[in-house]
């Protein structure tokens, strides 16, 4: 049975990443009074992930963010240019095709300008504290156990919102299975100079082992990424600096860097991403957002928007519910599942396309796997 919703109703969400904080702002603008973030750090922590879209700049208007964001000077981006499937340069160029220009953001800058909105919108978040379990109580509200070191308290929820990533925590406990498909493990290099000098693109390159990402980031700094299987990172041991360094430096997006960088420091993190999309995004007085719904390929750099641009419908939905204009939050569900189907075909078209290794353990593994769990 359905909880009635209404702009006094608990609304917990569960996450304060982009999805989650996003989520609230929508409906603190919807009139929506009670509104709670669950957050296991704090909303402010570092984060890999810093290529956005020109399309960006609307979602950013409609949460009333777009000046601020501006102020913080990311760097420009002017599209991408990449070898993918020949050895000949191919680009990718907004500038030229729509005249908009997207971002290398600052990723803490960046979730630094949601957390400091939220505060002002006075929306509260519990940090350092993170979710366990839930059940239903009598009245058909979720009672959410959260931890904070080693207290415990009880919260009741009206609606509770997954924006808990890619562990997707809430959404799993309420029985839903995830489809899965082969994950990336990605390495990447922080630099403090410029490996790509005075680029406005995003580089991209191939190899047999998978392939490569450059961009420069605000501030002179930049980053190089590997993105790889799990196994053939565990084989070559290329989360050490030494083996990184010599793959990269036979990749021609980056040999004039490393030509005339000899000695260069640099700080190496390994991170994980995730290919899935749950096979249910929406229940009974629940719903899941941003990448604990669905979690794309970082070639697509489409993660932070679609962080959004669920968590913008969302609160729409709920708006609807409090209005009566709809009974239930299928239609969302619906969305999730229409907008994977796309990344999906997306993700397929690229990695075909580069058929130079297509016999080996990355290129011939890549798109293969698929998993229920
Ligand atoms: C290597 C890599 C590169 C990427 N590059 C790009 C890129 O260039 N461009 C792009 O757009 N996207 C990129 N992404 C994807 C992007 O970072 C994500 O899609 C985006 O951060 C998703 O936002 P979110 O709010 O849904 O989830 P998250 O940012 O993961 O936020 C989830 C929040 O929930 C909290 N949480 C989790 N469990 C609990 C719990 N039990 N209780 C309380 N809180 C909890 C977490 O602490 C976290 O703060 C990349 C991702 C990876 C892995």
């Amino acid at each position: 049975m359905l909880q009635k919703i209404t702009q006094n109703s608990k609304i917990v969400i569960i996450g304060g990443g982009t999805a989650g904080i996003s989520c609230a702002l929508m409906l603190k603008k919807f009139h929506f009074k009670n509104i709670l973030i669950v957050e296991k750090n704090k909303p402010t922590k570092f984060m890999i992930g810093e290529s956005i879209s020109p399309v960006m700049k609307t979602y950013l208007l409609r949460l009333d963010l777009y000046s601020d964001f501006l102020k913080q000077n990311h760097e420009k981006c002017f599209g991408s240019c990449s070898y993918w499937g020949s050895d000949r340069m191919g680009y990718n160029d907004t500038i030229s095709h729509t005249g908009a220009v997207g971002w290398h953001i600052d990723r803490k800058k960046f979730n630094e300008l949601f957390y400091e909105k939220a505060i002002k919108e006075e929306i509260e978040i519990l940090e350092n504290s993170t979710f366990i379990s839930s059940k239903k109580n009598f009245k058909n509200q979720f009672e959410l156990k959260i931890s904070k070191k080693s207290e415990k308290q009880l919260i009741l929820a009206d609606f509770v919102i997954d924006a808990s990533g890619a562990s997707s925590i809430f959404s799993k406990q309420q029985g839903v299975l995830k489809k899965i498909y082969k994950p990336l493990v990605c390495i990447s290099a922080f630099f403090e100079k410029r490996v790509l000098f005075e680029s406005k693109f995003t580089h991209i390159e191939t190899c047999e082992k998978g392939w490569w990402y450059g961009a420069n980031l605000p501030n002179e700094k930049s980053i190089i990424g590997f993105y790889s299987l799990g196994e053939i990172i565990q084989q070559e041991e290329l989360h050490l600096k030494n083996n990184f360094l010599k793959l990269a430096k036979e990749m021609s997006i980056f040999s004039k860097f490393f030509a005339e960088n000899e000695k260069i420091n640099f700080e190496l993190k390994t991170f994980y991403a995730a290919s899935f999309c749950l096979e249910k995004a929406s229940g009974e007085n629940w719903l899941a957002i941003g990448d604990a719904a669905s979690s794309y390929d970082p070639l697509t750099s489409l993660g932070i928007e679609k962080s959004i641009v669920t968590a913008i419908f969302a609160a729409e939905m709920l708006l609807e519910l409090s209005k009566n204009t709809i009974q239930d939050v299928m239609g969302f569900d619906k969305m999730i599942q229409q907008e994977f189907q796309k990344y999906l075909k997306f993700r397929n078209y690229y990695y075909q396309k580069e058929q130079r290794w297509k016999d080996s353990l990355f290129w011939s593994n890549i798109l293969l796997v698929k998993n229920f769990v």
